[in-house]
């Protein structure tokens, strides 16, 4: 029955019994009048109308007071239960299902809302199970990539981290889900300098970097360290925003293993090459010896091509067995006291011949006060070499070059060479210093290791090594040191 029927319904039987009641007091009163009052003949009817009038009276009360009682409940009772599910709802309960089957109009409501909070629960459940297993597929695939990677949230977090990253780092994985990767960093080593290392490329004081080496698996791996910032668009849907990091370790342990077997392969090759090429030398030496008997011009033009290419392999091969020493990290430093003059003396001394082949002029700039140097004079002198017969190699014949050394007002002694010759594009400038470079289009020969391995034997020694060249009007190579 509806709220409308049973209102109608109470009404309807109130006012019949009113209407009853009132016509009960009519009879009654008609009674009064049309008899005596205190005729006993009137009393019967008079009772019996009392009796009516007082049950009558006494069931329109009871049926108002129930009225009273049920009608504001029978309204109220779904409304109260609306309102508790539409709660449940809004709080993500979408189990919750409502039965006012007793009541027609709210019948029809909860029959609604069961069906949207069924919809509700399917609708959640299926996008929970599909949320859910993307993620898992995720982590699988993270899980499967074999170098360690840690993801970090914006207010650096650890948001996922694969077995090998957690392996490599020693730890569980419950120990760092979701847990500040600053915190773990304090009782973990290697996190530390990972940590570093991404606070460092976040304020752009990005060094070259080293690998990092760890021991892991009880033995030694390098890995290379690779920060990349994840970037997604913001709210306006295209101004990128910092979402966090991903820290990648690639590991190169076999490169590193590669690399050093190449380094010793080329110091073995190279120190056996030696003795050979000097040989060789010594019996050209022999050769030129008048004593033995003379060279026809022919001949003698032949001995000097020899001795020229031995020399140049003696070079090549010194210049490796220098590289190895550095690639190897075997680079042994004897410092002695050095006047900067006899290392310029060495340099044009070892280059006077080639000088003299193209023609050009060396000019020596030396100050008449200049603090000593505290170097290993064996290696500069090889540079200050290395550098004097570079300027005289990429000068045109005819030309001068200038060796020189300057002590500067903040205390740091300078050694150069200056040339006028074709110049290095400034392309170039930072190329020229890596191993094997040469610039493209050089005809003259060479390894293409001499600057590298200058580059290296400078800054062993806390020094730098640097260059100042414009196309077309020469170099200036620069070595400058503390004192
Ligand atoms: P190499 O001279 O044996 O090729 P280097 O390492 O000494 O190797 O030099 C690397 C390259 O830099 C050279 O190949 C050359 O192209 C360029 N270079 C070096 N010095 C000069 C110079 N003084 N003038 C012009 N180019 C130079």
């Amino acid at each position: 029955m509806n709220i409308k029927t049973k209102l109608t319904f109470s009404i309807g039987i109130l006012v019949a019994m009113i209407v009853l009641l009132v016509a009960l007091s009519v009879v009654n009163l008609q009674i009064l009048t049309a008899t005596e009052p205190d005729s006993p003949a009137a009393m019967p009817g008079l009772n019996r109308a009392l009796i009516w009038i007082s049950s009558i009276g006494a069931l329109c009360i009871g049926i108002g007071i129930a009225m009273w009682l049920k009608l504001p409940n029978a309204i109220d009772k779904p409304i109260k239960e609306l309102t508790n599910g539409i709660q449940e709802i809004a709080n993500h309960n979408y189990e919750k299902r409502l039965n006012l089957d007793g009541n027609q109009e709210f019948a029809n409501v909860s029959h609604n809302f069961n069906r949207m909070a069924k919809r509700l629960a399917d609708y959640h459940a299926s996008t929970l199970s599909e949320i859910m297993a993307a993620k898992k597929y995720l982590e699988a695939i993270i899980n499967s990539i074999s170098d360690p990677i840690i993801g970090l949230s914006p207010d650096k977090a650890i948001l996922f981290i694969n077995d090998e990253a957690l392996n490599v780092l020693n730890l569980k994985r419950e120990d760092v889900f979701c847990t500040p990767a600053q915190e773990i960093s304090l009782r973990n080593d290697l996190l530390r300098r990972l940590m570093r290392g991404l606070l460092d490329e976040i304020n752009l004081k990005k060094e070259e970097k080293e690998p990092l080496k760890i021991y892991a698996d009880n033995k030694e791996s390098y890995f290379q360290v690779k920060y990349v910032n994840i970037k997604q668009p913001g709210r306006d849907g295209v101004t990128p925003e910092n979402r966090g990091h991903v820290i990648m370790l690639k590991n190169i342990t076999e490169f590193k293993e590669l690399d050093s077997a190449k380094t010793t392969f080329i110091s073995t090759i190279s120190h056996e090459l030696k003795t050979p090429i000097s040989a060789i030398l010594m019996s050209l030496q022999l050769l030129e010896d008048k004593r033995i008997g003379g060279l026809n011009n022919e001949q003698a033009e032949l001995a000097n091509t020899i001795k020229e290419n031995s020399d140049r392999l003696l070079n090549i091969t010194s210049e490796l067995l220098n590289m190895t020493q550095v690639e190897s990290g075997k680079l042994q430093l004897k410092p002695k006291i050095t006047k900067p003059i006899e290392l310029i003396e060495y340099a044009i001394k070892a280059n006077r011949v080639q000088a003299e082949k193209f023609n050009i002029q060396i000019e020596v700039q030396y100050p008449e006060k200049i603090e000593k140097l505290f170097v290993d004079s064996e290696k500069i002198a090889w540079v200050l070499t290395n550098l004097l017969s570079n300027a005289i190699r990429y000068s045109p014949e005819g030309s001068r070059v200038i060796i020189g050394a300057h002590q500067t007002a903040d205390n740091h002694i300078q050694l150069y060479v200056q040339d006028f010759g074709k110049g290095i594009d400034p392309r170039y400038h930072k190329s020229i210093f890596d191993h094997y470079f040469r610039v493209p289009g050089t005809k003259v020969q060479g390894s293409g290791l001499g600057l590298s391995i200058s580059r290296d034997f400078v800054e062993a020694h806390g020094g730098t090594l640097t260059v100042e060249s414009e196309l077309g009007k020469g170099s200036t190579f620069t070595m400058q040191f503390n004192i």
